[in-house]
C-alpha cells in the first residue's frame, strides 16, 4: 500500500494533467486557499451538483429551490450566532511559527509541523467568517460578511418561499452555492479550502416529527453516495458526541468517507430544532412560524449539509483504479456515467477521410443527449487510455469498415468489451446503457 502522500499525489497529479482541478493562481506560485476547476473538472462538478439537485428537488414534491445572496449584513450573523460562535480554536507554535487547529491535533502538547513539545500557545477562538465592506468607504456600519454556509438564506426566505410555493411543513428549501471560511489549516487538496461549494437543504417539519425526519434524512443521504458508486465499506454514519454538537444542534451525524488519511466528514446532517427561525424572528421582528387552520408552531429544521467540492474529491478517490492490462498499467476512473465529465468519446481510428467526417457526424448527432469528447490525435490505444483516465464510460470508434457496414465499435470502459452497433442505433444503445 502506498503512503497517504503518494495516494493523494497520484490523484492530484491526474487532476492537474487531465484538467480536473488546478491550484488557483498557479502562475503566481499557487494560492493554497482555493482551486480552479478545469475543462473536465467543471463538467464533473456540475454533474455532482446536478445529481444532488435531481435527487433533492426534481424527484420530490416537497422540496423547492433557492439561490440566495452571498453577501449579508452583520445583523444576519448576529442572529444566526455565527459572529459569536463560528470559530475554531487556534494555537501557534512558538518554535516554527506554524498555526494549527487545536481540535485537530493528535497530541495536544506537540506541534504537528516541527514535532516540538511544549511550544504551542494557549488556544484562542478564531472567527472563520470573511469580512469586507459594502460601498466605497471601509467604515463602521458598512461591514458585510461572505456567507460561511448557505443555510441562512433559506431561513431568511422561509416566509416568502412558503407563500410563493404554497408549501406547508413538512417541506424543504434546497440551495447550491459558494461558501467561504477562513480556515486555519486548509489542506488535503479540495477537502478543505477557504472558498468551496455547498449543497444544503433545510427541511421544515412539525416539532413532534423532527426525530423521525432526522433519521429519514440520514438514510437518504447515505444512500445517495452509494447509489452514485461509492462502495458501502468506504462510507459510514457517525453520530456526534454531546461535546461536538454545534451551538444550534440537538442531534447531528456525519456521513463519513474513508479518505486515504482515514475517516473524515463528507456531509453533516443536523436536527437544528427551532433555533434558526426563533433567532431570526427575535432579531428581525418577522413572524416566522407556520399558521395552519387550527395549529400554529415554529417548525423544527432538519438540515443535510454537503460539500459539492468535497463530494467530488470522494467520488474521484473512490473511482480511481489501476490495473495491469497486457503487461501495461491502465489507470481508470470508474465513475458513474452520471458523474463522468464525458459520457461518450467519439474516436476515428485514423485521421483520414472519410473516417473523420463520419466521426464528426456521429459526435454531432450524440451531443444533444450526452457530453461528448471528440479526439483524433495519437494512436487509438493512447486515446482509450486517456478516456479511461477521464472516466468516460463509452468510446465510439469509427474505423475502416464503417463505410461498408454503417456501424461503429462501442467500447465499454470497465470491462473494455466491444460491440458493433449500426450508426442509426448508437444513440438509443448508449442511452439504454446509462
Ligand atoms: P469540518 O468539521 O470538516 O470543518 P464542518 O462540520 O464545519 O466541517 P459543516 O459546517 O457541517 O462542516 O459544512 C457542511 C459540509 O460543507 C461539510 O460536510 C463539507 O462537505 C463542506 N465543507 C465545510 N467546510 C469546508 C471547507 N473548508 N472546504 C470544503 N468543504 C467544506
Amino acid at each position: 500500500m502506498n503512503s497517504i502522500e503518494e495516494q493523494m499525489a497520484t490523484v492530484v497529479n491526474l487532476c492537474k494533467r487531465r484538467g480536473f482541478v488546478f491550484q488557483s493562481a498557479d502562475i503566481y506560485g499557487g494560492f493554497r486557499s482555493a482551486y480552479d476547476f478545469g475543462p473536465v473538472g467543471v463538467l464533473m462538478l456540475r454533474n455532482v451538483k446536478q445529481a444532488w439537485w435531481h435527487s433533492m428537488v426534481q424527484l420530490r414534491e416537497d422540496v423547492v429551490g433557492l439561490d440566495a445572496a452571498i453577501l449579508s449584513p452583520p445583523a444576519v450573523w448576529e442572529a444566526s450566532g455565527h459572529l459569536r460562535s463560528f470559530s475554531d480554536p487556534l494555537v501557534d507554535c512558538r518554535k516554527c511559527k506554524t498555526r494549527h487547529r487545536e481540535d485537530h491535533l493528535k497530541d495536544p502538547n506537540r506541534c504537528p509541523s516541527c514535532g516540538t513539545a511544549g511550544e504551542l500557545t494557549e488556544a484562542r477562538e478564531f472567527n472563520l467568517m470573511f469580512k469586507t465592506y459594502a460601498g466605497p468607504v471601509a467604515e463602521d456600519g458598512a461591514e458585510v460578511y461572505l456567507r460561511p454556509e448557505t443555510a441562512q438564506g433559506m431561513f431568511m426566505n422561509y416566509n416568502l418561499v412558503m407563500g410563493a410555493a404554497r408549501k406547508r411543513p413538512p417541506f424543504g428549501i434546497a440551495q447550491i452555492g459558494k461558501s467561504f471560511r477562513n480556515e486555519i489549516t486548509p489542506g488535503n487538496f479540495i477537502f478543505r479550502t477557504r472558498e468551496f461549494e455547498q449543497m444544503e437543504m433545510e427541511y421544515f417539519v412539525p416539532p413532534d416529527e423532527a426525530t423521525k425526519w432526522y433519521e429519514y434524512w440520514l438514510q437518504e443521504r447515505l444512500d445517495w453516495y452509494k447509489d452514485l458508486g461509492i462502495p458501502s465499506e468506504m462510507l459510514r454514519l457517525r453520530a456526534h458526541e454531546a461535546d461536538e454538537l454545534s451551538h444550534y444542534s440537538s442531534q447531528t451525524a456525519d456521513v463519513e468517507f474513508l479518505y486515504p488519511w482515514g475517516w473524515g466528514e463528507l456531509e453533516g446532517i443536523a436536527n437544528r430544532g427551532d433555533y434558526d427561525l426563533t433567532a431570526h424572528a427575535a432579531h428581525s421582528g418577522a413572524r416566522l412560524e407556520y399558521q395552519g387552520e387550527d395549529v400554529s408552531y415554529v417548525p423544527h429544521v432538519i438540515e443535510p449539509a454537503a460539500g459539492a467540492t468535497r463530494a467530488m474529491l470522494a467520488f474521484l478517490l473512490a473511482a480511481y483504479d489501476e490495473e495491469e492490462v497486457r503487461g501495461e498499467k491502465r489507470t481508470v476512473l470508474r465513475l458513474d456515467p452520471r458523474l463522468a465529465p464525458y459520457q461518450v468519446a467519439v474516436l476515428p481510428l485514423s485521421r483520414k477521410e472519410p473516417l473523420t467526417s463520419t466521426a464528426r457526424e456521429v459526435a454531432t448527432s450524440l451531443r444533444p443527449y450526452f457530453m461528448v469528447d471528440y479526439d483524433e490525435t495519437q494512436s487509438i490505444g493512447r486515446r482509450y487510455r486517456r478516456q479511461d483516465e477521464l472516466g468516460t464510460p463509452f468510446c465510439v470508434t469509427v474505423d475502416f469498415e464503417t463505410a461498408d457496414d454503417n456501424s461503429v465499435t462501442v467500447r465499454e470502459r470497465d470491462e473494455m468489451s466491444q460491440k458493433r452497433i449500426p450508426i442509426p442505433e448508437v444513440c438509443d444503445f448508449l442511452r439504454s446503457c446509462m
